[in-house]
């Protein structure tokens, strides 16, 4: 028997293995392997300062080191580079979007993290001519799909992973165990992303679901180091490419990239960006987020063997890895859950 079986192995499932393993658990990981995986697509982008009014995300002083630390921690334990500090510059649109940003500076607590001076470093001449600039500081971004792959190559090899699409209706839940097929697990921990709102134990909880469509181009002569958000963010990638991105919609009617969404980047990047480029990929997913924007941790009301990590919407790269982190410390140590990520901030059944 092992201790955990882990449903989807987004960068949420992927977390709650390495910690687990590395506090002595067995675990086993399943996924279904869908090319619609949000981490498979996601920037990775990890950014104290975010939005139209420049504030800094929520818990970012708890967030930010820690996901720094276990992202550097992971890369010595097992030779791997995923984890990249790396500039970010954006666009201030006009003299009010200048004149907040300087106010955001003299701000103690903002002071670490904004930059009034902005190095374009190589876009300089790339861009079409815009009001200003400003730098936030510490920002990072982590290769999602590299990392993910890691571990399941990692996890493959030791016969802790298996491709495979779980429906509950198979699982068959005993008074100290949890069965599906020939495994046997003490608990079950689902991390389905997006898909969470139809499994028949969770989906009472408030999922929302927020599309993004991306692009990855190839710019030939370009050679920037650095990310640069306007409308869009445009960031470099390892293998020369560039990643281009986002669109972000809460109505759609299926999970495929669209003409129209193409349509937009295309747009956007050409607003800003002098140099023709060429799309090399165009692709789509569906972020996992919540309607109080929190995520979802903690056991089913009345199946406590079943226990959710979700909920990591637009931020899955800074929030995963404390709440990861968190939800292993309750799980092994009885640690309280934090009530603003605990499920059992929803009544159960759901209201009608
Ligand atoms: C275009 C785009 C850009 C983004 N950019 C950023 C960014 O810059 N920074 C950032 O922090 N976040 C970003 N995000 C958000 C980020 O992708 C998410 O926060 C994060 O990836 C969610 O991870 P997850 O593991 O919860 O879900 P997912 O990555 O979707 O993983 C869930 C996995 O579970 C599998 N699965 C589901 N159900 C089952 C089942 N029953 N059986 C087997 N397998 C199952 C799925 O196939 C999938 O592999 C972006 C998202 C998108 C779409």
């Amino acid at each position: 028997m092992i201790d955990y079986l882990i449903v989807g192995q987004g960068i949420a499932g992927t977390l709650m293995g390495y910690f687990l393993q590395k506090a002595g658990k067995r675990i086993h990981v399943l996924d279904n392997d869908s090319p619609r995986s949000s981490s498979k697509h996601a920037a990775g982008i990890i950014n104290p300062v975010t939005g139209r009014r420049f504030v800094k995300s929520w818990r970012i002083e708890d967030l930010m080191p820690f996901a720094h630390q276990t992202y550097q921690n992971i890369e010595l334990e097992f030779e791997i580079k995923v984890f990249h500090h790396i500039p970010l510059i954006r666009t201030l649109y006009d003299q009010k979007d200048r004149n907040n940003w300087m106010l955001r500076i003299t701000d103690p607590a903002y002071e670490k993290y904004m930059d009034g001076k902005a190095d374009l470093g190589s876009y300089e001449g790339q861009l079409h001519p815009d009001f200003s600039y400003g730098q936030t500081l510490q920002t990072a971004r982590l290769d999602m799909p590299a990392f993910i792959a890691h571990f399941r190559k990692y996890w493959e090899k030791r016969g802790e992973f298996s491709i495979s699409q779980l429906s509950v209706e198979d699982l068959d839940i005993q008074a100290d165990s949890v069965r599906w097929g020939d495994l046997q697990a003490r608990q079950i921990i689902f991390c389905e992303g997006s898909w969470g709102k139809q499994n028949p134990y969770f989906n009472y909880l408030p999922f929302r679901g927020a599309k993004g469509e991306i692009m990855e181009v190839a710019i030939p002569g370009a050679n920037f180091d650095r990310i640069l958000k306007r409308k869009l963010f445009i960031l470099p990638l390892e293998n020369g490419n560039y990643w281009v991105g986002t669109t972000n919609t809460n109505w759609f009617d299926h999970e495929e990239p669209t003409e129209e969404g193409k349509a937009e980047l295309i747009e956007k990047l050409q607003a800003f960006l002098k140099p023709d480029f060429e799309i090399i990929g165009h692709h789509s997913a569906i972020r996992p987020t919540v309607k109080d924007r929190r995520p979802f941790l903690g056991h089913h009301p009345e199946q406590s063997r079943l226990i959710i990590f979700n909920g990591l919407g637009t931020k899955g790269a800074s929030l995963g890895p404390y709440w990861a982190a968190h939800l292993v410390d309750h799980l092994l140590k009885g640690a309280d859950l934090d009530p603003s990520v605990d499920i059992r901030r929803y009544p159960y059944p759901a209201p009608a």
